[in-house]
């Protein structure tokens, strides 16, 4: 490691409310710094991790945390949610430290590069995907000379945003794996607590970009392609966290796990075969699924997969371009449940397009299929996406207030036309309970209790679903931003 070369902390912050559901806030390492970490390793660059999920009131805890690292240059993974946060730790920093160079990435960069360069404390950020590009914008110096020829930068020059050609990596499998030992003990991070059957728990990314165009979501922008790493890098990375970390759960955060079949299929046989033992559980999409499918993923460990259903309508799932049947859903729901694997639903009450009938057949179908855990929540136009740009058509929405992008808040985002907040709230209890207080809900949880530690998880279940009742039945949340699950 050659000390002359610049230092660099990078920061991935997680703004967690101090409302009753703050206590099961979770969190699990965050792999973007985690993978741009590696890529600087790789070509020699000192760097360090601070990966945190903090409270409103520990902006000075924060700031002084990334001084203490003595780093000539801080790189912030912003969320939409966190960015004010974020910033206001940015300017203090900046006052404090007249030398530092900030770098930015992440979601909210993605979504909006120009805004979010034009504050003056930023120096540079990045669209799309930068592990190449934080190499060699530490190896330019900052020349802006150099700058300009890197691809996926955008900086300030003479007061002029300059938008360099984003970049995208073609070929996943040359990235270095994850550096999981900057972060701090695995025991800091928290996973949710219904989404686990053993610990310790860590994520692991083995595709990038979505294949679906999903209007709400930014994925479904479809500029970050669909690339997948080999299966052997996948095995080879999961064999490192089982024996190098005591690893025994995983969440594959890859939009949709399932897109590619046939990797899937060898990546599945590949840990029967090679007797890894691993407890899983993904995102999947209801096309392409079968029962084979379903059951080899559950001999290699899954046991939970996770559907995003949205709406129990099919022309609200067309307006939303989701690109599913409901009788797809309804099919793979079945198997899956069938198979024995967990299911849990992703719902929205409210999506544009939405009228009373069809959030009334959003609130049966989810009492209908054999779900063992719903996500309900209200629609978030989040800049960037399709909706931001044509989500007035169908309904209101404010579009300047990023303090009200929170994906689980309680607060109504998104009214559709011909509703009002009150029967979006009306019918957003109406799903809740009839599915959280259905006997039948309450039998199929009963029936996935097999061991002692399914008990410890399910009192946890129990004591975090009284306190998101007890928010839905009084509206009482103060300001807090889950991330997306
Ligand atoms: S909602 Fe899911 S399927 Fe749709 S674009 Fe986003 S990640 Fe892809």
């Amino acid at each position: 490691m050659q000390s002359d070369k610049p230092k660099t902390t990078l920061v991935s912050l997680s703004v967690v409310g101090d409302g009753i559901l703050a206590k099961y806030y979770h969190k699990l390492p965050s792999l973007g710094i985690a993978y741009l970490a590696s890529s600087l390793e790789r070509a020699g660059y000192q760097v360090s991790l601070f990966d945190k999920s903090v409270s409103l009131n520990q902006k000075e805890y924060v700031v002084n945390e990334i001084l203490s690292r003595k780093p000539d240059i801080v790189g912030f993974y912003i969320i939409t949610e966190s960015f004010h946060f974020t910033l206001d730790i940015i300017r203090t920093l900046k006052a404090k430290h007249k030398g530092l160079k900030i770098w930015v990435g992440g979601p909210h960069v993605y979504c909006l590069p120009e805004e979010t360069i034009a504050h003056e404390e930023i120096d540079c950020a990045c669209v799309f995907e930068g592990e190449e590009m934080i190499v060699k914008l530490l190896d330019s110096n900052f020349d802006s000379r150099e700058m300009a020829k890197i691809d996926g930068l955008i900086y300030k020059e003479n007061n002029k945003i300059i938008q360099n050609k984003p970049a995208l990596i073609k070929d996943l499998d040359s990235l270095a794996k994850p550096a999981r030992h900057l972060f701090g003990p695995l025991k800091d991070y928290r996973p949710s607590i219904v989404s686990y059957k053993k610990l310790p728990a860590t994520g692991i990314l083995t595709s990038r970009g979505c294949a679906s165009r999903c209007t709400f979501c930014h994925s479904g922008k479809g500029e970050l392609t669909m690339r997948y790493h080999s299966p052997e890098y996948v095995i080879d990375e999961i064999s490192q966290l089982v024996t190098d970390y005591g690893i025994k759960e995983l969440f594959f955060f890859d939009d949709t796990f399932t897109t590619n079949r046939p990797r899937v299929i060898e990546i599945c046989e590949t840990i029967i075969r090679n007797n890894i033992k691993i407890s899983w559980s993904s995102m999947i999409r209801v096309t392409g699924i079968n029962k084979e499918l379903l059951q080899l993923m559950k001999r290699a460990g899954c046991w939970l997969v996770q559907i995003g259903v949205e709406s129990g309508s099919q022309e609200v799932l067309n307006l939303m371009k989701k690109d599913i049947k409901l009788e797809q859903v309804k099919n793979v729901t079945r198997m899956a449940y069938d198979v024995g694997l967990e299911v849990k639903g992703y719902f929205i009450i409210g999506n544009a397009g939405d009228t009373v009938e069809t959030l009334d057949k959003t609130i049966d179908l989810i009492k209908e299929l054999p779900f063992h855990y719903a996500s309900i929540n209200h629609l978030t136009p989040l800049p960037g996406t399709e909706l931001w740009e044509t989500g007035h058509l169908y309904g209101d929405f404010e579009k300047k207030n990023y303090d009200k992008v929170n994906y689980l808040s309680d607060s109504v985002n998104y009214i559709p036309k011909g509703l009002t907040e009150e029967i979006i709230n009306k019918k957003f209890k109406e799903a809740y309970l009839g599915f959280y207080l259905n006997p039948k809900t309450i039998f199929r949880f009963l029936k996935t209790i097999k061991s002692f530690d399914d008990i410890k998880r399910m009192l946890g279940a129990i004591s975090l679903l009284s306190a998101m009742l007890y928010v839905k039945i009084t509206g009482i949340i103060k300001n807090g931003t889950p991330t997306k699950s």
